[in-house]
């Protein structure tokens, strides 16, 4: 029997387009992955309210890991359950201010951001941004003033960690989305090969995990820089996302084909 095979995916800049959201042209590597029984799991900094209507949009009947690894939301007899793995975000938030006093920072909070100024940094208004905003295990910011080094340090010091995604810091509990991602892998009674895509540095948490690690190139055309040293092995996309995206599942798949083709040498 061959070994099976599981795509591990970030959303935005790396199935999505990074400016308009889009994936309609992942659209057939999405269709061959569901023709060839092979699960797509997204891995997002997004939350779980904004993941259950994209999944369903994209076909998805499995399970999704929402908020940088601190939840992981499944679909059980028809209907979406999360299962939680990180800090509670209103545990997360009340350790602020010390955070902020220790480095004389100051973080300007998603969550507590006007409409406005939450819908220019995060690029989403309406609903979207409304869901944006419905966040359990993780809290996005923007460094105002301070140093991020002595914020990551003294998050540390209260049980927090600080990562980098491309349009915010993330203060969330200690889970990674690379160990949610070997929670999942861990339910398989013979581990899969892994195909994993990301664009930004918090992905390499999950990169490093897999078989095929992929590097959705930038709209500046370039690959994310502390990305790539994180993963240097990785596969680096000639498009960004999400024409990138497809051409690297469809190589890779190509590519793992041919090779079941090739008759053995002596
Ligand atoms: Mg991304």
């Amino acid at each position: 029997m061959t070994r099976g095979w599981i795509v591990f995916t970030d959303l935005d800049g790396t199935l999505l387009d990074a400016n308009d959201f889009s994936f309609a042209a992942a659209v057939p590597a999405i269709e061959r992955l569901k023709a060839e029984r092979i699960p797509l799991v997204p891995v997002t900094s997004k939350t779980a309210a904004e993941i259950i209507p994209l999944a369903e949009k994209l076909g998805l009947m499995g399970p999704a890991i929402v908020e940088s690894g601190g939840a992981i939301a499944s679909l059980e007899g028809g209907s979406w359950v999360v299962t939680p793995l990180g800090v509670p975000v209103e545990q997360i938030r009340a350790r602020v201010p010390g955070i902020e006093a220790r480095c004389k920072a100051k973080l300007s909070l998603f969550s507590t951001m006007n409409d406005a100024e939450a819908g220019r940094t995060s690029g989403l208004s309406g609903v979207a941004l409304q869901r944006a905003r419905r966040r359990q295990f993780d809290e996005p910011f923007i460094l105002v003033e301070g140093d991020l080094a002595c914020v990551a340090r003294a998050a540390e010091q209260v049980g927090l960690v600080v990562r980098e995604g491309a349009r915010f810091h993330h203060l969330c509990g200690p889970v990674t989305k690379g160990e949610a991602v070997c929670r999942l892998l861990a339910t398989f009674a013979e581990r899969p090969c892994v195909i994993a895509l990301g664009d930004a540095p918090m992905d390499g948490e999950f990169l490093a995990l897999a078989d095929f690690p992929v590097i959705v190139r930038g709209l500046d055309g370039h690959a994310n820089v502390a990305l790539l040293a994180g993963v240097p092995d990785a596969m680096v996309t000639d498009k960004p996302a999400p024409q990138g995206w497809c051409d690297a599942i469809n190589s890779i798949l190509d590519g793992a084909t041919r090779y079941a083709d090739e008759p053995a040498r002596a």
